[in-house]
């Protein structure tokens, strides 16, 4: 399958999630916190605002249970948790864009994997880019995801100390692990970043992993015994500074919308495809639809209950 024909498929199946609502007024969330949850409204129907503009400045989570609403690229976070800044085994980078914020099962999965890094050969631990902004949403710069806190940047370059100041986690830089614009690793790429990249995709909390093209053939090639974790190693565009992760809605999240699983087998067959394709480009489809700007999300077109996350204490 062809990048185009990919495309094409995403933006059928963003539209297919933009389907339906939940249309009850009100309704009560499992779990017995005395956070209150974030209820339906219809108030933003007409809410002309531009989400970003909205949810870009706020400072810090809700006072709300925690709770992811919409998709990963058309929601919010009521309730969400602070990635603590440093840990015994992973930094979060870019203090300043205050995107140290996901949902708890997005801060445990993080430190999680970070553990499981610190016990490779120089690897510290991981350095973290963006997760969420802390009541999620749209964001001012980068990422149409990451808006409802179950997605998560993590480094390319190994971390060889965990005490960066605030300033060196400004002017760092991740390195870039392809070459050949994305159809191969290069020589900075090492087995430990399979291994991490593995261990990624075999949490069970895990939907998706997306790595450059070439990364996920490299994997193929080395990958013995259960290919099965492959399934969720996802080749897209860019991402060779960074992997990201994205976690399936938790179990209960009735106003969290997953995507569909990735196709069965462990597409190393498509992976080695995008290859075929960055080295020889196709012709353009001519069959292929435009892609229709839409401009910016409005808080309208966000579920009803991100004006109540946006609005919360
Ligand atoms: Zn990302």
């Amino acid at each position: 399958m062809g990048s185009l024909v990919k495309t094409g498929f995403l933006i059928a199946a963003l539209a297919v999630t933009a389907g339906c609502r939940n249309t009850e007024v009100s309704r009560s969330v499992p779990g017995n916190t005395s956070a209150p949850a974030a209820v339906m409204s219809t108030q933003n129907s007409n809410d002309t605002r531009v989400a970003k503009d909205v949810f870009g400045y706020l400072p810090t989570a809700s006072d709300q249970r925690s709770e992811s609403f919409g998709g990963y690229a058309r929601g919010c976070q009521a309730g969400a948790v602070q990635l603590p800044e440093t840990g015994p085994t992973w930094q979060a980078m870019r203090l300043s864009r205050n995107r140290n914020w996901g949902q708890p099962v997005l801060i445990d999965y993080v430190q999680d994997l970070s553990r499981f890094a610190a016990t490779l050969p120089g690897w510290e631990g991981i350095y973290v880019g963006d997760l969420s902004q802390p009541r999620g949403g749209p964001m001012l710069t980068g990422h149409a995801s990451h808006q409802i806190g179950l997605d998560a940047d993590i480094w390319m370059l190994p971390p060889d100390r965990l005490n960066l100041n605030r300033q060196e986690r400004e002017n760092l830089s991740s390195i870039s692990m392809r070459r050949e614009r994305g159809a191969f690793t290069n020589s900075s790429w090492t087995e430990q970043h399979m291994q991490v990249l593995r261990a990624a995709a075999s949490d069970p909390r895990t939907a998706r992993v997306f790595v450059f093209p070439g990364a996920k053939v490299a994997m193929c090639d080395w990958a013995t015994g259960d290919r099965s974790w492959l399934n969720k190693i996802r080749p897209w565009y860019g991402h060779h500074y960074h992997f990201h992760v994205r976690l399936t809605c938790p179990a209960g999240a009735s106003g969290c919308e997953n995507q569909a699983p990735p196709p069965a087998g462990d597409g190393c067959a498509d992976a080695q495809t995008w290859v075929n394709n960055i080295l020889n480009p196709p012709p353009p489809d001519p069959s292929a639809t435009p892609r229709t700007p839409r401009g910016p999300l409005t808080m309208a077109r966000l579920p009803a209950q991100c004006l109540s996350v946006a609005e919360s204490n």
